[in-house]
């Protein structure tokens, strides 16, 4: 399908509206931001970015919404949420187009962050069922006690641009059937993903009347994303990004004394034990290190190999690394598309010049690439360097297709050095010796949010919850008792005596 297309049936015009509160636009009043592809460098289209009047409008009227929505029964809530699924499989192929288009990563991996919306809009449905609350004993008699979970009020959203509609969906699901109203804020650098699933949610909630405000959408840059975190309307920001920006989100969140969920960035290794089927752990690997171009939060940045299968698993990589295409995303013959701007090639290049400062022994060079096919100047060829894992450069996540592989000799020194750095989002071990296994899951073993086996760090799916410890912020979305982020625990005693005894047998009479 030609791009024109593509943007034709997901209502994308040339210059679009940066703000709705559901299936409204708004006039949108600040400066002038344009979308470019980094597959050829062209313009797709352009949006008009939020004042903070515009901001404040949309936040209103989520305030506004949410009075009303909160009343709505959770599984009503779910039932506009499976009509949110359906209209995504309708609209899977050109919004999978489209992501994959403006921010680079395959077609295969497009569609499958559109699909992965379609999971959680499945998964938010039973959800909205089994929104469960527990009951306890009391210690006074003919008293009851039990605990129930209520909306907490407008969810602020900010993304990052390497998922650049699946994130927001995860949030927003998971809060409407919550009873939340929400406002999202995508990348500035893929905000024409942004649009387009506004236009297709904004079918769903028209047909089913759902008041003005319940879903909006604010397009803007780092400004509009800080006036979210000092804004007290707005009790949770779920915001997923770098490590520096979570910080600056978390502190000014905390500083208001809201709540924050935060998504921020891995440093992510896989442990290649001697006992590993090395056919699996090169697949896993190569999955995860070139993958969306290295510009996955789980992607794979550390190999850490056993000494007895080291040269023989890094003569596989070189091997495999030679059969790479890199080239149009959108083309299902790549393997590697580019990264997003020319910044993240800065990035990149600044990261090879460091590894080799530091003494790093270069494994497969690497490169930015010129010529036909490559026009846009953001295609660069992934690089394996032979490392020290304690370099401050290879502590330090760099959002492009380069790995860092390293030796070990103990199980327990590959462990301490897979936790040896500031992130904790994603660890895998690939072994088929169950006491390995056991050992890197213990409480002595990863200490990431995501621990596998004989899986890659990349490619989690929706049922579990989804996250990181240390810089990675802590935050969890997505499955499991993830949804309880989105709301507030109250606990309920109610007396049916007709005496009213205290709690810690404390006796007070007037
Ligand atoms: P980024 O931090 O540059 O921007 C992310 C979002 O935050 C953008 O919408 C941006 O406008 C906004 N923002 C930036 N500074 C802000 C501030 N001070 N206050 C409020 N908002 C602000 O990140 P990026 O380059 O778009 O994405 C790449 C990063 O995201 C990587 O570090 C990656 O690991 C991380 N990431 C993490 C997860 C996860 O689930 N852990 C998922 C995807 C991406």
């Amino acid at each position: 399908m030609k791009m024109n297309k593509v943007l034709s049936k997901l209502g994308i015009v040339q210059v679009n509206e940066g703000a709705a509160t559901g299936a409204k636009w708004i006039k949108a009043k600040g400066e002038k931001l344009e979308s470019y592809s980094p597959v050829d460098g062209k313009l797709i289209a352009a949006v008009n970015t939020v004042t903070r009047e515009n901001y404040d409008e949309v936040i209103a009227q989520a305030q506004t919404a949410f009075a009303e929505w909160r009343m709505w029964p959770a599984p009503k809530r779910g039932e506009v949420v499976r009509q949110v699924g359906e209209a995504l499989r309708k609209y899977k192929e050109p919004l999978g187009r489209l992501v994959s288009y403006e921010m680079g990563k395959s077609l295969q991996e497009g569609y499958g962050e559109v699909q992965e919306m379609i999971d959680i809009c499945d998964f938010a449905v039973g959800l909205s069922r089994q929104l469960y609350g527990l009951t306890m004993h009391s210690e006074r008699p003919q008293h009851r006690m039990y605990e129930q979970w209520h909306p907490l009020g407008v969810v602020g959203i900010i993304s990052a641009f390497n998922f650049p509609v699946a994130v927001w969906s995860w949030n927003s699901m998971l809060a409407f059937v919550c009873g939340n109203t929400c406002v999202w804020k995508p990348s500035e650098k893929t905000p024409i993903s942004g649009i387009a699933c506004q236009n297709i949610i904004a079918e769903v909630l028209k047909a089913n009347n759902v008041p003005e405000g319940v879903c909006g959408l604010i397009i803007g840059g780092r400004e509009t994303g800080e006036w979210m975190s000092n804004d007290s309307r707005v009790p949770l920001v779920s915001a997923t990004g770098s490590t520096r920006m979570g910080k600056a989100v978390g502190a000014a969140v905390a500083a208001r004394l809201g709540r924050s969920l935060l998504e921020l960035g891995g440093n992510n290794a896989i442990i290649v034990s001697e006992s590993a089927d090395l056919n699996i752990a090169l697949r896993a690997a190569i999955f995860g290190a070139v993958g969306t171009a290295g510009q996955r939060c789980t992607t794979t940045r550390r190999l850490i190999i056993h000494e007895n299968v080291y040269e023989q698993f890094k003569k596989k990589l070189v091997a495999a690394y030679k059969q790479l295409v890199i080239g149009d995303p959108l083309d299902e013959q790549s393997h590697v598309g580019p990264l997003i701007d020319q910044d993240a090639v800065a990035a990149y290049a600044h990261a090879i010049a460091e590894v080799k400062k530091a003494g790093g022994k270069t494994i497969v060079a690497g490169g930015i690439l010129t010529g036909e096919g490559y026009e846009s100047g953001c295609y660069v060829k992934p690089a394996i360097f032979e490392v020290q894992n304690e370099w401050p450069i290879v502590q330090h996540e760099t959002f492009a297709p380069i790995l860092y592989i390293t030796k070990y000799t103990a199980l327990t020194d590959a462990i301490a050095m897979q936790n040896n750095v500031p992130q904790g989002l994603s660890s895998a071990i690939m072994t088929l010796n169950m006491r390995e296994a056991e050992l890197f899951l213990s409480a002595t073993g990863s200490d990431c949010g995501i621990a596998n086996v004989n899986i890659g760090t990349s490619g989690a799916e929706i049922g579990g919850a989804f996250g990181g410890e240390k810089e990675t912020g802590g935050g969890r979305e997505r499955g499991s008792d993830s949804w309880k982020a989105y709301r507030r625990r109250q606990t309920n005693t109610i007396n049916y005596s007709d005496q009213l005894p205290l709690a810690q047998g404390i006796k007070f009479s007037v």
